[in-house]
């Protein structure tokens, strides 16, 4: 099997790996009271086990690593580890001495992005280009200084403003902005956001709200669904659709019709479910693998690793678990159950 290919014929590309459980905001859709007991030290995976880990990944295919958390900046001394991974950029993987078969022509990592809060990013750009980082996602729930500290528990919407000036400048682009759209709190801003877009020529991504958050507030009428989202901004700036497939992207990507620069994208998982092309694959930062995020069950790639696997047993173990992969998230069906770690613990 060349490819890593799950029971319903889809292909992972995409590696999410969390790097910490830990968190500096309190966004009251994640980890509004903080973290539960965080994992202990010796759980976390050091960055040479990640470093193996996603070697090995790419050598079966994946071609997209995104490092997040918990906020990934917190994890002392990323930028050696984005070092080590960008090596996967170059290197001939197929010359590993276990997978001299391997039918991938040439895998190499083609892409290395980091999602964060962006507190403590302005500082830290020029590294992380320097280390080898390709783009960053920064996240951004309000252009209102009072709302952004209601949202997130932290006042810090001038640092956030100033990581996407600072990720343009260092050219760690494009730049994309998540956004969290939540019925209530900041949906009065979606025109905001997109004239923000416009005006500075940056990719938004509107996220519905998922049922991920440690509180447990989630509801169906917090939700502005994706195709609200679409109608409200397309009413005041007319948008094109970009590309009639988005593949195994998860947004629909719009430009604006009068030729603006800048992008809208819009992220529906639940009420526009895309796991029908789902290429993602996540690794938790105590070594779990979650084939989905909605999963109530984990893989424990950690102690698998720890245990003096060969490279061979490894490359078993994560497609067989790849195999497991659900067909599908459960969040419109009556029995969904609310996966236990939040956002925070999975990496979003
Ligand atoms: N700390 C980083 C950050 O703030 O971007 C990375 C981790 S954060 C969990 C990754 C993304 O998940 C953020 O863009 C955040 O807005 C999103 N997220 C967290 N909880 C969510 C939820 N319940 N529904 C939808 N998106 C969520």
């Amino acid at each position: 099997m060349p490819f890593l290919r799950d029971a319903h014929d889809r292909i992972i590309r995409d590696l999410r790996v969390s790097l910490t459980d830990r968190c500096n905001f309190r966004c009251f859709y994640c980890l509004p009271n903080g973290e539960p007991p965080l994992a202990r030290k010796e759980t976390i995976l050091t960055f040479e086990e990640i470093e193996r880990i996603c070697e090995i990944f790419v050598s079966l295919g994946v071609e997209k690593i995104r490092l997040t958390g918990g906020e990934p900046l917190l994890r002392r001394d990323i930028e050696v580890l984005i070092e080590k991974l960008a090596r996967l950029k170059s290197r001939d993987l197929n010359a590993q001495e276990s997978n001299p078969k391997s039918k991938i022509q040439n895998p190499k990592l083609k892409d290395l992005a980091l999602t964060t809060n962006g507190h403590s990013f302005p500082r830290r750009a020029a590294d992380l280009k320097r280390a080898g980082l390709d783009r960053v996602t920064i996240s951004l729930d309000s252009l209102d200084r009072e709302n952004f500290r209601n949202i997130t528990g932290v006042d810090a919407l001038e640092n956030v403003l100033q990581s996407i000036e600072a990720a343009k400048k260092v050219e760690l682009t494009p730049v994309k902005i998540n956004a969290v759209i939540v019925r209530g709190r900041n949906d009065d801003e979606l025109i905001d956001f997109a004239r923000f877009a416009r005006e500075r020529d940056v990719k938004m991504r509107f996220i519905e709200f998922m049922p991920l958050d440690s509180s447990r507030v989630w509801t169906r009428e917090m939700i502005v669904s994706g195709k609200e989202i679409f109608s409200r901004i397309n009413a005041r700036f007319p948008l094109v659709l970009r590309e009639k497939s988005r593949g195994a992207e998860t947004a629909w990507r719009y430009g604006f019709a009068d030729g603006a620069a800048g992008e809208i994208g819009i992220v529906a998982p639940v009420t526009e479910m895309f796991c029908g092309a789902c290429s993602r694959i996540r690794l938790t930062a105590d070594g779990q693998i979650r084939t989905c995020l909605f999963s109530t069950n984990e893989h424990n790639l950690r102690d698998f690793v720890r245990s003096g696997a060969t490279r061979a047993e490894i490359i078993e173990f994560i497609k067989d678990v790849v195999l497991k992969k659900e067909a599908s998230h459960r969040i419109n069906d009556k029995e969904f159950v609310q996966p236990a770690r939040t956002m925070s613990f999975i990496g979003g």
